[in-house]
């Protein structure tokens, strides 16, 4: 069914766990003789990663995100109009690389009235080989591909798509209808974009390009193309954020009176696009993606509304202050 994908990995990490369970257990029965307890520990195999998934409500909506890794880059990329030496210090006041900024991958699975709807794809190994971990978030929760009806994708960056397509060119998500914002579609789909507006070498740009077309072909019959600014399944509304993409859309999910806001791409890290007002580079329109930041985060700030941001630390989820200056992120208190 899904040939290529990583399925059996969350199996090796429980495996993995339990070695090292019984491995501590060992040590607690047998006194330790001169070191033997930490040859013990050597042994066993060490436990991989940390748990990858999040789950909390909106109103009757569960929520999950689910990670699908990590990509990152050059800070300079994601912070294109900040002065090199305030940028440095920035990073290093926040305990941050100077030379690398990482940025999750934090997709969202939403399960209400009997269907469950993935919010982002996610990257696969598009963008290096740290994203396609989603496989095992969703074994984590007692999921797997088949279980998704529905992908929502706020636009079409392959960090973004790139779970779309299995390893030999299939279907990951085989019952699932993708939504694509259709100013995306016409964009980097029917055409071949120029993407010289994008702070990276040639080389990345024609692979970015590619990567993009290549995960959308095997769901070509099963886009729904939309516009912003509807309700495009029932508790998801898509909002108008155009700027970073001629397409892009952030999302409200939204129950009673309790609601979440998805702000996609309008920022990549908080500290250098929401504590910080620099640009990202890869926004093709600069002006347009900050009136669409401005708005979206004006509307958070002034609501006091749960946020979640795709790129963000894991789980990505906090709130949007306003500050004399621009705005302050806080991030969420970890909820048992
Ligand atoms: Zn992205």
């Amino acid at each position: 069914m899904l040939k290529g994908r990583p399925m059996n990995a969350f199996t090796l990490n429980r495996r993995a766990i339990m070695l090292s369970a019984v491995a501590g257990v060992s040590s607690m029965l047998i006194p330790s003789l001169g070191g033997s307890g930490s040859a013990n520990a050597q042994a066993a195999p060490p436990v991989t990663a940390n748990a990858g998934h999040y789950r909390f409500r909106v109103g009757e909506i569960s929520a999950t995100v689910l990670s699908d890794g990590v990509i990152g880059g050059p800070p300079r990329v994601y912070a294109s109009d900040a002065p090199e030496a305030e940028l440095q210090e920035v990073l290093r006041q926040v305990f941050l690389p100077t030379d690398h900024m990482t940025l999750n991958l934090n997709t969202l699975l939403i399960e209400t009235g009997g269907r469950r709807i993935l919010i982002e794809a996610g990257a696969g190994k598009t963008m290096g080989p740290n994203g396609g971990r989603i496989f095992d978030n969703l074994a984590a929760i007692g999921l797997d591909p088949t279980d998704i009806d529905a992908i929502i994708i706020s636009h079409t960056h392959p960090d973004h798509v790139g779970n779309l397509r299995t390893a030999d060119g299939g279907k990951t998500f085989p019952r699932a209808t993708v939504f694509v914002p259709k100013a995306d579609w016409d964009f980097f789909v029917r055409t071949d974009p120029d993407l010289s507006y994008m702070p990276v070498p040639e080389e990345f740009r024609l692979r970015f390009a590619a990567n993009i077309k290549n995960s959308l072909a095997p769901v070509m019959n099963d886009i729904e193309l939309y516009e912003a600014g509807a309700e495009i399944v029932p508790g998801l509304t898509t909002i108008v954020a155009s700027g970073h993409t001629p397409g892009m859309a952030t999302f409200l999910v939204h129950s009673g009176s309790d609601q979440l806001l998805l702000t996609a791409d309008l920022a990549y890290h908080p500290v250098v696009n929401v504590d910080n007002p620099w640009l990202p580079g890869p926004d093709r329109g600069k002006e347009t993606a900050l009136s669409s930041r401005r708005r979206i985060f004006d509307r958070a700030a002034a609501e006091r509304m749960p946020v979640l941001g795709f790129h963000y630390p894991f789980p990505g989820l906090g709130r949007m202050l306003k500050t004399d200056g621009g705005y302050a992120w806080v991030p969420a208190n970890w909820q048992f």
